[in-house]
């Protein structure tokens, strides 16, 4: 999976970075402030959504209803989500405001690595994944003429991707086993594929769904873990992924690492 953040635009390219890292900044000061922030392709992934429900104060439902629009996935057996652009000529970041976004706190993954691109990929045949940096370089973006220099930790951790990096590493382990079609022969928009898209995007109906079935009975939880998933919805998120595939999978070979 890598973290995509597209301008509709074809004038760009994208290099490995190594250790050498690179030189970029954005700022208020750049002529190409904001620039970046419409007609964008924009995919939200489960933790994007998290973050930005509560950074809005909304419901997942709610946020669901009013900033997404359902895309086709990167396989047939899953559906993306994408940002709604405003619905004019511009075609603007429903949140980008006078100054700049206007919910930087929780931007979603792809806002936060651009113009970073982060591909991770499974090790054949073990449980290890290899991450892989890329930079692109498009043409509007003046950023990489700033005199400031990275390395890929020093941006990730300037841009708070940590937590970002570890719940989308995990949603890419998911989102490969969607691959493989395991909705049991419902097809694809069944209710086990519903009951998916509940847990991955509507975290707020899953709490809903994980208090009603009790689900904490059946799972072997300590107590320390159910408080955690009590009070935040990351961790409600993590026990989502795993009940998945465990309930879809039944075994133990996909459990997340
Ligand atoms: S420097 Fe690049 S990322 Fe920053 S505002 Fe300009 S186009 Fe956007
Ligand atoms: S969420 Fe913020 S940074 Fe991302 S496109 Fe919208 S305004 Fe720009």
């Amino acid at each position: 999976m890598t973290t995509k953040h597209v301008r509709q635009s074809a004038d760009f390219g994208n290099k490995s970075i190594g250790k050498d890292g690179f030189d970029f900044s954005c700022h208020p000061g750049v002529s190409c402030f904001k620039d970046c922030c419409r007609k964008l392709d924009l995919y939200l992934y489960p933790y994007d959504i998290v973050r930005l429900k509560n950074g809005l104060s909304l419901s997942s439902s709610d946020f669901l209803y009013k900033y997404t629009r359902v895309s086709e996935g990167s396989h047939p057996y899953f559906p993306s989500l994408m940002l709604l652009m405003n619905d004019d000529s511009e075609h603007l970041c429903p949140f980008l405001g006078e100054e700049g976004c206007l919910v930087y706190k929780d931007r979603p993954s792809s806002c936060r690595t651009y113009p970073v691109e982060r591909a991770v990929e499974r090790v054949p045949g073990s449980r290890s994944l290899t991450t892989h940096y890329f930079i692109t370089n498009h043409a509007y973006c003046k950023g990489h003429a700033e005199d400031k220099h990275y390395t890929i930790r020093k941006w990730e951790s300037e841009q708070q991707l940590f937590d970002f990096n570890l719940m989308n590493d995990l949603w890419a382990q998911v989102d490969a086993f969607f691959a493989t079609n395991p909705w049991q022969g419902e097809g694809t928009a069944g209710p086990l594929q519903q009951l998916a898209f509940m847990v991955c995007y509507n975290i707020d109906e899953f709490r809903g769904y994980y208090n009603d079935h009790k689900l904490w009975k059946h799972s072997g939880l300590d107590k320390s873990s159910r408080r955690l998933i009590e009070r935040y919805d990351a961790e409600l998120l993590k026990y989502g992924f795993q009940w998945l595939l465990t309930m879809l999978g039944g075994q133990d070979s996909n459990r997340l690492v």
